[in-house]
C-alpha cells in the first residue's frame, strides 16, 4: 500500500483496506484509530475530497491526497431526466476508459418511504456481443477495478449528487436502496473483483449497504453463478434469457453457445434452492423476434415450478438498429401466456429513454468529447 506500482495511478481509498490504512497512517506517526476516521469522512455526503476532512490534521490530508486517490473516476458527465428522477453519468477513469452508472428515483407511495436505485457498470464494454445491446456492440475495453466499481457508487452519494439520493442517510441504512449490476459490462466475467466490490459495498465502516439490496444482473456465466452460491448467497441474482430456445438464443446472447439455456435454468435453480431468493428472469421484448406465442409458451415450462420472476423489458433500440421494441399489444399477450403457466410477471417501466439510459448509448453519443472533472460536474438537463 505504501509503495506504489511502478506504473498506475496511486490506489483509490475507496478499495483500500482498512488494516493497510491503519498501517499507513502508523508508519506516519498517526494514532491507528485515524483509520476509521478517514474512512468515515470520506463516505460522509457532503465529501469532496481529502482537503475536507477538517477532523484530520491538515499535514496529514496533504499526505492522503498524495498517497491515495479520493476517486478512481477522473470526470463525469450527468444528464437528467423524468424530472430529475433519473440522472445518466458517463464517467471517465485514468487510462481515459469510459464507463455509465444510472440513478434512478421512485416516489414512495401512500406515504411510503422513496426507492432509490443506482446501476453500474462492472467492465468498460463487454465481450459477450449481444446485438441488442449498445455495449455489446462496442466490444471489449477491460476489467473494472473493485475501486472503479464502488466509486460509481460514491459518485451518487456525494456532491452535488447527495440529495438525488434521498432514500441515504449515512448511517441510517435505508430498506428502499438498491445497487443492480446493469450497467455496461457482464459482471461475472469479472467476477473476482466483482465480489470483492460488493464487500466492500457491504462494510459497515464505508457504505454499508446490505447484500440482499444489491442484484448482480448476468447474460449467464454459470460457474459464477455456482460461485455466488458460495460466496454471495444474500446478493441477488439476475439472469438475462432473452430467448426461451437455444437456437435463438443463440443469436440474441452469444454466450448460450457456451452455457446453453437448460445448463443456465439449472445453476439458476441451484440458486434459488441454496438461498431460498427468487431469481429474475430478464427478457428484453424485441417486436417480431423473440417475442410469439411458441416462445412464450417454453419461457413459462422453463420459468415454472421454482423460485423465479419473469422480468419484461421492451427493448430500447440502439441507433441504427434494425429491430424495435414489442407493442404494448404484444407485450400483453405474452404477459397473458405467462401468467396462465402459473408465473409470476413484471413489465419493467422504460427510464430515462429521452437520455438514452439503455446501456453503452450515452457513452457512444459523448466518444471523442471532453468530461468535466468530477468535482465540477456539469449537469446537461434534457427535461428537468
Ligand atoms: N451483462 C449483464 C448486465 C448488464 S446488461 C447482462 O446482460 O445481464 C443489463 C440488462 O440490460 C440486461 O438484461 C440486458 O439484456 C439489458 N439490455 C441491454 N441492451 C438493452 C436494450 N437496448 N434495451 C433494453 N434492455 C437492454
Ligand atoms: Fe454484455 Fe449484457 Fe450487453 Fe449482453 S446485454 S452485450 S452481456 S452488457
Amino acid at each position: 500500500m505504501t509503495e506504489r506500482p511502478l506504473a498506475g495511478p496511486p490506489p483509490a481509498i475507496s478499495e483500500v483496506d482498512p488494516a493497510q490504512l491503519a498501517a499507513w497512517l502508523t508508519a506516519r506517526g498517526e494514532p491507528a484509530y485515524r483509520a476509521e476516521q478517514v474512512l468515515g469522512g470520506v463516505h460522509r455526503a457532503d465529501a469532496t475530497g481529502f482537503d475536507g476532512l477538517s477532523d484530520l490534521p491538515r499535514p496529514l490530508r496533504t499526505a492522503l491526497g498524495a498517497a491515495f486517490r479520493f476517486s478512481s473516476i477522473s470526470g463525469s458527465h450527468v444528464l437528467t431526466a423524468d424530472r430529475a428522477m433519473t440522472a445518466k453519468a458517463v464517467h471517465q477513469l485514468h487510462d481515459g476508459q469510459r464507463v455509465e452508472s444510472v440513478l434512478m428515483r421512485y416516489p414512495g407511495r401512500a406515504g411510503a418511504a422513496a426507492r432509490t436505485t443506482i446501476c453500474i457498470s462492472s467492465q468498460a464494454g463487454c465481450a459477450v456481443g449481444c446485438p441488442f445491446c449498445a455495449t455489446g456492440q462496442a466490444g471489449f475495453g477491460r476489467q473494472l477495478s473493485p475501486a472503479e466499481i464502488v466509486d460509481q457508487v460514491l459518485h451518487w452519494h456525494r456532491p452535488p449528487w447527495q440529495a438525488l439520493g434521498e432514500a441515504w442517510r449515512p448511517g441510517q441504512r435505508s430498506g428502499h436502496y438498491n445497487i443492480v449490476f446493469m450497467g455496461m459490462g457482464e459482471p461475472l466475467n469479472n467476477a473476482d473483483r466483482v465480489f470483492e466490490a460488493v464487500r466492500l459495498l457491504n462494510d459497515p465502516s464505508r457504505l454499508g449497504i446490505g447484500a440482499r439490496h444489491i442484484t448482480v444482473s448476468t447474460s449467464g456465466v454459470v460457474p459464477a453463478i455456482d460461485r455466488m452460491i458460495a460466496e454471495l448467497p444474500q446478493v441477488n441474482l439476475a439472469i438475462s434469457l432473452h430467448a426461451a430456445t437455444d437456437t435463438l438464443r443463440d443469436e440474441l446472447v452469444p454466450l448460450n453457445r457456451k452455457w446453453p439455456i437448460e445448463q443456465l435454468i439449472g445453476a439458476g435453480q441451484r440458486f434459488a434452492t441454496a438461498t431460498g431468493r427468487r431469481v429474475s428472469l430478464e427478457y428484453v421484448m424485441i417486436d417480431g423476434v423473440n417475442d410469439g406465442h411458441e416462445q412464450a409458451q417454453r419461457l413459462a415450462e422453463l420459468a415454472a415450478g421454482w423460485l423465479s420472476h419473469v422480468n419484461l423489458i421492451p427493448l430500447n433500440p440502439t441507433p441504427g438498429s434494425r429491430w424495435s421494441g414489442t407493442p404494448r399489444q404484444g407485450i400483453d399477450a405474452f404477459v397473458a401466456v405467462l401468467r396462465q403457466g402459473g408465473v409470476p410477471v413484471t413489465v419493467r417501466d422504460t427510464r430515462g429513454r429521452d437520455i438514452d439510459a439503455a446501456c453503452g448509448q450515452l457513452h457512444a453519443q459523448l466518444a471523442g468529447r471532453e468530461l468535466p472533472r468530477t468535482d465540477r460536474a456539469v449537469v446537461g438537463a434534457v427535461s428537468a
